[in-house]
């Protein structure tokens, strides 16, 4: 055993867990193509202030789970919790207001939160998202979610649940909170700690505890929807309209908050029931102030973030299997000079982009042999001394067992016409 290990809350994903991962990735881009998303790539570490001001102070995120360090001149830098904050000031700092009045992007990467870590919780975790900035109409609040739910069923996901809310905006937040701390306040002593702390800086994150003896306690919370102001009920009418047209299933949930800040009307969830207690896969919402926020010209957004290793593990405990890639080919030299024949094939089979792997070892031919299956090839191609002399070699059918003698003039040819035809049939 090795005296070094991962640190806690992050985790190595070995090449079995990788094949899940890349077909996660693949169908996510080819998702975000098919709604004309544009990737953007920004730093792993940004000023820890940008955070401050993106995400809010009294967020558990800024409070407690951050990963700030100075750097060597001093400057306090963070590496980033989640992607929206960065993407928000790389849009601002290339000017990309101007150009593209709707600016559609996609992130993908690792995110870190000092986190308790737990089974779907991690440290160091990965995350793909959207935003879309400068997005006045409800009608892009329903498109990120269609967009999420149409995702997680192209990479297999079942029972999932859409869960809506909205949590307000200016206008009507302060309403919110009165309503939420006049009702609370003479009920104080049946929180947890946390709750209690929360109650002056940021009450609505009180929606959000888990604790189950808090949960007990909200069922009789007042619903926080009525006290909406009238722009912010018509557009979470309006989204719901889109939603119901696009006959996209989802439920109401009077309770759901997110934990970050910059959340203006619109949130959402996806829920899976195949995650245990971190049930959530997916979340997010509108963020119409964090432009303006971070010094930009007014420019309302909405985007989500989904965790990849969340959606692996509903993928494993749901059984979803994706062909991994192998090599198609083992060529199985005896003896060093058909090891040197065999190099060359290899070099000039690869160019021809076939994928394979040459055994170059002094094992026996039945050794090789258990390679190609333990590789799961579907030939091999077996270069004796004998046959260097006409050279020719044996290609052996791995599935069905018979062999064939062909040249090394030939086998080019023939193994890429064999394997154009699998590449066809296994589309
Ligand atoms: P958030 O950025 O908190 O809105 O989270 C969006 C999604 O990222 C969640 O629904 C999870 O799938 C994933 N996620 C958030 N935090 C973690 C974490 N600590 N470990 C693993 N996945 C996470």
């Amino acid at each position: 055993m090795t005296k070094y290990t991962v640190p806690r809350g992050t985790r190595d994903i070995l090449p079995e867990e990788v094949a899940l991962w890349q077909f996660v990735e693949q169908k996510a881009r080819e998702i975000f193509d098919l709604y004309n998303f544009r990737e953007i790539r920004t730093p792993i570490f940004e000023h820890t202030e940008l955070f401050l001001r993106g995400i809010g102070e009294n967020t558990d995120i800024i409070s407690k789970e951050m990963y700030s360090f100075q750097d060597r001149k001093g400057r306090s830098l963070t590496l980033r919790p989640e992607g929206t904050a960065s993407v928000a000031r790389a849009y601002l700092e290339a000017g990309r207001g101007q150009r593209e009045p709707l600016s559609k992007l996609w992130y993908q990467g690792p995110m870190f939160r000092y986190e308790r870590p737990q089974a779907g919780r991690y440290r160091q975790f990965h995350q793909m998202g959207c935003e879309v900035l400068g997005a006045t109409s409800a009608y892009q609040d329903t498109e990120v979610i269609v967009l999420a739910q149409h995702f997680f069923e192209s990479i297999g996901l079942k029972d999932l649940e859409v869960h809506i809310n909205s949590v307000g905006c200016p206008t009507c937040r302060p309403v919110i909170k009165e309503r939420l701390k006049s009702f609370l306040g003479d009920n104080l002593d049946s929180l947890c700690a946390d709750c209690r702390k929360r109650f002056e800086a940021n009450p609505l994150r009180i929606l959000d505890c888990k604790n189950p003896q808090c949960n007990e306690f909200f069922v009789m919370l007042p619903d926080i929807s009525d006290v909406l102001c009238a722009e912010c009920k018509e557009h979470y009418h309006d989204v719901q309209n889109y939603l119901n047209i696009m006959r996209l299933k989802y439920k109401i949930k009077p309770r759901l908050v997110r934990g970050l800040d910059y959340y203006t009307k619109t949130v959402f969830e996806i829920i899976s029931a195949h995650l245990g207690a971190q049930n959530a896969v997916c979340g997010g919402g509108r963020y119409d102030n964090l432009i303006k926020e971070l010094g930009g010209t007014p420019s309302p957004a909405v985007g989500f973030a989904f965790g990849l290793e969340r959606a692996v593990l509903i993928m494993q405990n749901q059984k979803v299997s994706v062909r991994e890639h192998r090599p198609y080919l083992l060529l199985a030299p005896l003896g060093e000079n058909a090891g040197n024949r065999a190099a060359i094939l290899a070099n000039k089979l690869r160019r021809r982009n076939i994928p394979l792997e040459i055994d170059i070892s002094s094992r026996s031919l039945s050794a090789k042999l258990k390679t190609a299956d333990r590789l799961g090839v579907r030939y091999a191609y077996i270069l004796g001394e004998d046959e260097l002399v006409d050279k020719c070699g044996q290609l052996k059918d791995m599935q069905g067992g018979s062999q064939k003698k062909i040249s090394f003039e030939k086998i080019l040819e023939e193994i890429e016409n064999r394997y154009q035809k699998y590449r066809r049939e296994n589309k």
